[in-house]
């Protein structure tokens, strides 16, 4: 018979999946499809680390939202400098460059492929999975810790929809806020008759304290780092050589959106892409001669 020669800790385990490390991975949270199709419990808090620009924009921000390009050659995403920080971005350069009166509707796509998109975080606590007699289990990989959940736009809206619930009101609320519950349904599976995972949003019935005292509530905000330390800004220059390498590899490859959880999106990779790359490609060209 097969034997494990390191015999099976879980404890252990655990602590490494928990403590790992600072890589921005660790505090990246997702709901996943829990085999007894129990709810996860988390409790969103207020974002601790709004930049001036962030605080001065236009945009509201229930939950921060920073700016990501995406689809330059094989990084998976680029902190836009211009609209996180106000900074000259090479690549929003680009894009005003590639804008022209009445493009091309192929042309218009690619130069918004590359465009900055703005990511909606949710800075979050997991408190466990949700027990069926409303007891938590604190036992499974990440719970007690403080992360930030990458929501979809749907899942954005289904918590604003919440929060303008009147009776709920503001959900962050370290004091008078509620735990969410979050579940996470496969596909072709009871519950969810489309071929996307589905992600359920619900509010407890009654309001709760993010952490029973005001020391804890401090313990948890910081000990998630802000966001730019997670998804760190390259420099100008960085971002002006990975946009030269990438207008001038051959291949000029768009890797499509690094949003893992983007459900509603389908799976449009093979010809519309290549018609993209192609036709960025003509584009470059055009700008490069
Ligand atoms: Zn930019």
């Amino acid at each position: 018979m097969l034997k494990r020669e390191v015999k099976f800790n879980r404890e252990k385990l655990l602590e490494k999946i928990n403590k790992e490390g600072k890589k921005g991975s660790n505090y990246i949270w997702k709901p996943i499809a829990t085999t007894t199709g129990k709810h996860h419990l988390i409790r969103i808090f207020p974002y601790q680390y709004y930049t001036n620009l962030q605080k001065e924009s236009e945009e509201y921000q229930y939950l921060p939202f920073i700016y990501f390009h995406y689809g330059i050659g094989k990084e998976p995403s680029i902190i836009c400098l211009e609209k996180n920080f106000g900074e000259p971005c090479p690549i929003c350069e680009f894009v005003e460059q590639l804008r022209e009166p009445n493009m091309e509707k192929e042309a218009w796509k690619a130069m918004m492929n590359i465009s900055a998109k703005p990511n909606t975080f949710a800075p979050v606590y997991i408190r466990g999975i949700l027990n069926s007699d409303g007891t938590i289990d604190e036992t499974v990989v990440g719970a007690k810790t403080a992360k930030y959940w990458r929501l979809t736009d749907k899942t954005y809206n289904t918590i604003c929809q919440i929060v303008l619930d009147t009776e709920v009101n503001d959900v962050t609320d370290p004091e008078e806020g509620y735990d969410l519950k979050i579940k996470y349904i496969l596909g072709n599976t009871p519950g969810n008759d489309t071929q996307y995972p589905l992600i359920e949003v619900k509010e407890m019935k009654r309001p709760s304290k993010l952490a029973k005292t005001e020391k804890e509530v401090e313990e948890i905000a910081s000990s998630l780092p802000s966001l730019f330390e997670i998804y760190q800004k390259k420099t100008y220059q960085e971002i002006t050589l990975i946009l030269k390498k990438w207008k001038s590899s051959d291949s000029g490859e768009i890797e499509t959106e690094e949003i893992e959880d983007d459900y509603t999106k389908t799976d449009d990779k093979n010809d519309s892409n290549d018609k993209l790359t192609e036709d960025i490609d003509n584009d470059l060209n055009k700008l490069l001669s």
